[in-house]
This record gives structure tokens, C-alpha cells and sequence, in this order.
């Protein structure tokens, strides 16, 4: 998942490719896992987990609400990453606290796959929010990219939701191209249908005041 645009790479085309050229094939899950898939397992399980690519790696620090990454892979690749990777030379392990809630919440994923369900509702319900107030958005996950253009007008209507309550920064040049200054709205699964019909309503006056 892309952390700017929201979207999904095509992960069975990235892996034909990568077969076809004899390349490894890598993907990170930072805004996938927990979020996207039937049941917040990620990019491989919302292409049906019919392909996957030589090397998973994820954080925990994102949905998972902890610390910390992981790698998953072939064990001759697991054993490259344990005894080249930078980050894991002289460098102190996580703390056993971190470590138990990332897997605490691994075991809440797994127990409770409604979280992710719940959210994948509220991206839905938030794009049609935001349609019915004439504001062009599309997403497949949690992050919401509004397009606004020009940087002043970005900052304007962030200040303005700022204001009244609503925090979706502008993300401007360099993070993305010039011109394409947006909103980066960021779901929650715990978001209300109220709180997000209202948050679509302050977006759409906010942007109809400021954007150029
Ligand atoms: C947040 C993030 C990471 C890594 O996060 P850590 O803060 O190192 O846990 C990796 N990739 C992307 C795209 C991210 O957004």
C-alpha cells in the first residue's frame, strides 16, 4: 500500500515480473497489515492469497500499534538478512514490553478480524461522504489522499479543519509532486459514521472557501 496515493500495488503482476526476469520480489506492508484483506492480513491475502512475493516485510508500529518490523522469507534468505542486515548489527534488541504487545495485537488481528472489516467499512462510507459534498476522492484503503493542488490552498483547509477539530495535514512537495498538494486523511476502524459524515462536511466547505 502506498503511503501517499492509498494504493495497492498489483501484486501478481509485480511477481510475474519478477519471475520473468529472475528478480526477488519485495513488499512492504507497513499500510497493509491489519488493514487491507479479508481479514487484515495484508496485500497477499486481498489478492485472494493466491501469490506472494520472496520477501514480506511489515512494522508493527502502524495498525499493530507497537514497535518494531519483521521479515518474512525463505530461511537462506532469513539467514542473509540475520548476518548482513545494517539494522542488526551492534544494535540492542526491542524491549520484551513492545515485543509482547506487537504480539498481543497479532493475536487480536486473529480473534478479532472485525476490527479490519469495520474499517474497510469506514473507507467506504467516508468516499461516499465525501462524493455526496462533491469532493473527487478514491481509495482501496485507510489512507485517504484529497487532492487540493496548490500548497497555500492546502495549508488553508487543514488549518481550517484543524480548527475545528479534524486533524489531516497537508502533505506537500517534496513528499509528493508539485501541484498535487493534498489532504492525507488517515481512517480508524473505531472512527464513528457521525464523525466521518461531519469530517466530509467540514472538508467539503473547507475546500469550496479555499481551493483555487
Ligand atoms: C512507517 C513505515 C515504515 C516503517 O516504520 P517504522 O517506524 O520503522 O516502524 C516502513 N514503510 C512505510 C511505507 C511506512 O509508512
Amino acid at each position: 500500500v502506498f503511503s501517499m496515493d492509498g494504493d495497492i500495488v498489483d501484486l501478481p503482476a509485480l511477481v510475474a515480473l519478477g519471475k520473468k526476469y529472475h528478480l526477488l520480489t519485495m513488499i512492504d506492508e507497513a499500510h497493509a497489515t491489519g488493514v487491507i484483506g479479508k481479514t487484515g492480513h495484508g496485500t497477499v491475502e486481498h489478492f485472494g492469497n493466491t501469490v506472494r512475493p520472496d520477501i514480506l516485510m511489515g512494522t508493527l508500529s502502524k495498525a499493530l500499534g507497537a514497535e518494531g518490523g519483521y521479515a518474512c522469507a525463505s530461511k537462506v534468505i532469513i539467514e542473509y538478512l540475520k548476518n548482513k542486515a545494517r539494522s542488526f548489527i551492534f544494535a540492542t534488541s526491542q524491549t520484551p514490553a513492545t515485543l509482547a504487545a506487537a504480539l498481543r495485537a497479532t493475536e487480536v488481528l486473529e480473534e478479532e478480524p472485525q476490527r479490519a472489516q469495520m474499517l474497510q467499512h469506514n473507507v467506504k462510507f467516508f468516499l461516499n461522504a465525501l462524493h455526496a459534498e462533491g469532493v473527487e476522492a478514491y481509495s482501496p484503503t485507510a489512507i485517504i489522499p484529497i487532492i487540493i493542488g496548490d500548497e497555500k490552498s492546502a495549508l488553508q483547509v487543514a488549518d481550517e479543519l484543524l480548527a475545528n477539530g479534524v486533524l489531516a495535514p497537508a502533505i506537500r512537495y517534496p513528499t509528493v509532486a508539485k501541484g498535487t498538494a493534498r489532504l492525507r486523511v488517515a481512517l480508524m476502524a473505531t472512527h464513528t459514521e457521525a464523525e466521518l459524515s461531519q469530517t466530509a462536511k467540514l472538508i467539503g466547505t473547507a475546500i469550496r472557501k479555499y481551493k483555487k
